[in-house]
């Protein structure tokens, strides 16, 4: 008979987390405050969606559920620019058979919750909000809607309830427990360009739309009812901000000024933009994950990012492959696995919360900027001709498996090497040159010389 293991938090990662576990044949229990989304119809209302790439499809595809939830993923294939005058400029994310695909949270989260209880056997205990944990007995305790108090005890315990955390609360009072969580000075509010009248994408559906506006951005994703749903991010404070953006004419105007190609498309945009919230967009950063190698924070829990490198679900997801992939190298002695866990994935979460940032300052400052396009090109270019000894910063985070922590010493690498490239005079005009190959030669020597 297998340990029993206790997942807190039945959202993206827990769910994925369960089905994973309850393959190797543990009994698993997973608390979720919320009600059961099936029977409180979570799905329904507006379709909130999220960007799945490589590392999240892996970790689904190993759990063997990947097929079931591809049929309802939209494949984005690039960036479709929106300049203030309407222009609109595409950027391929990739190689051509490369794409992000666009899933609604809502219907992954009722699908990973379906397969995990109706094939997996593990048991959902929903309206079960976690309030305190004992971590010497391994213990959680919960309280019920009609407030009743229950305690759970059990050999593992994996910590999945997202960026505000209870069990991660009480790890933080622990002694030497370490932990930051910095906010971005912008948030979010989401709204809709629901389908044409004809019931057809308002605009391109293998794109991710983005209008770029130096401090602030609006980004828009497609779903499968043929909608897309919008971002706005904007700071809270400031000349254009939240704060600014009080009665329908301030709202009209700023969305007139800087998104006017998307303003008709929105025919609801006044009722979405004062009805939905405004949410806040934090970084969280902990140190150590694991408490006496039997309990574990994972996913958001652990690491909560800005969601400008669509990589949050992405890296909890890896979390899972990762745990799995330690189970089988190490025959599921779950106290080596949580101790290696915790020793050498911190460092890929800090590294991709760092890049997060950085694509936040690329996607609403850069992306309309003629230099950075120009090396966008380039780098495709230098990829053609060398596919084993460049890869761009982009493909490493989304098209590909490399620890994130790699792929940030090598962006920074890569900086210095298009500081060199872009000096050159007239790169604008020629850049497929011979000059260009002997920088990039140059580069690699000096770089494998570095690595010893
Ligand atoms: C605007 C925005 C856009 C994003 N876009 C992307 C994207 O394109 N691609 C991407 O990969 N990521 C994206 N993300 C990040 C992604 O949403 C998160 O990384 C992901 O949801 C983390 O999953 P999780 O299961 O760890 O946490 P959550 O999804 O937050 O799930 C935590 C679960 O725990 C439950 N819970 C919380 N507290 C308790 C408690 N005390 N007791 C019991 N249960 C509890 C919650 O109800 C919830 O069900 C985005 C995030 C934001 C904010």
């Amino acid at each position: 008979m297998k340990d029993k293991i206790i997942i807190n938090g039945a959202g993206l990662v827990g769910s994925l987390w369960a089905v994973f576990l309850a393959r190797r044949g543990y009994q698993v229990d997973v608390y979720e405050r919320r009600s059961d989304m099936r029977k409180a119809g979570f799905v329904g209302g507006r379709s909130i969606n999220l960007a799945m790439s490589v590392r999240g499809w892996k970790a689904l595809e190993k759990a063997g559920v990947k097929d079931q939830l591809l049929s309802n993923a939209l494949p984005m294939e690039g960036r479709m620019m929106h300049s203030e005058t309407g222009e609109l400029t595409f950027q391929p994310y990739g190689k051509s058979d490369q794409a992000i695909y666009s899933v609604s949270r809502g219907g992954l989260n009722r699908a990973l919750v379906e397969i995990a209880e109706d094939f997996e056997g593990v048991n959902f205990h929903f309206d079960h909000r976690c309030v305190d944990a004992d971590l010497d007995e391994n213990e959680l305790v919960f309280s019920l809607p009609d407030g009743t108090i229950k305690k759970e005890r059990a050999s593992y315990i994996f910590g999945a309830d997202g960026a505000f955390s209870a069990l991660r609360s009480e790890m933080q009072r622990t002694p030497r427990f370490n932990y930051s969580q910095s906010y971005l000075d912008h948030g979010y509010k989401e709204l809709e360009i629901p389908a044409t009248a004809d019931g057809e994408f308002a605009m391109a559906d293998n794109a991710l739309h983005i209008w770029p506006r130096g401090h602030f951005m609006l980004i828009a994703l497609p779903n499968p009812d043929k909608s897309f749903t919008c971002t706005l991010f904007l700071p809270f404070e400031g000349e254009q901000s939240f704060e600014n953006l009080q009665t329908d004419d301030q709202i009209h105007s700023f969305f007139n000024t800087y998104f006017k190609d998307a303003v008709p498309l929105m025919p609801t945009l006044l009722e979405d933009f004062k009805d939905n919230p405004t949410s806040s967009l934090v970084t969280i950063r902990c140190n150590p994950w694991q408490m006496n190698n039997r309990m574990l924070l994972i996913g958001d829990a652990s690491h909560a990012i800005v969601p400008f490198y669509g990589q949050g679900m992405n890296s909890g997801f890896e979390d899972c492959t990762i745990l799995d992939d330690l189970a089988e190298e190490y025959g599921e002695d779950w106290n080596k696995i949580i101790d290696v866990f915790n020793d050498t994935r911190i460092e890929d979460a800090n590294a991709i919360a760092d890049l997060a940032i950085r694509n936040f300052i690329e996607m609403r400052d850069l992306v309309g900027d003629p230099e950075f396009l120009l090396r966008k090109k380039i780098a495709a270019w230098l990829h053609d001709k060398f596919p084993d000894k460049f890869l761009p910063l982009y493909s490493m985070v989304t098209f590909s498996h490399i620890p994130y922590s790699t792929a940030l010493r090598e962006g920074h690498a890569q900086d210095e090497l298009f500081k060199q490239i872009l000096a050159l005079p007239g790169i604008e005009e020629n850049w497929k040159t011979d000059e260009v190959i002997a920088i990039f030669e140059n580069w690699l020597t000096q770089k494998s010389n570095a690595n010893g």
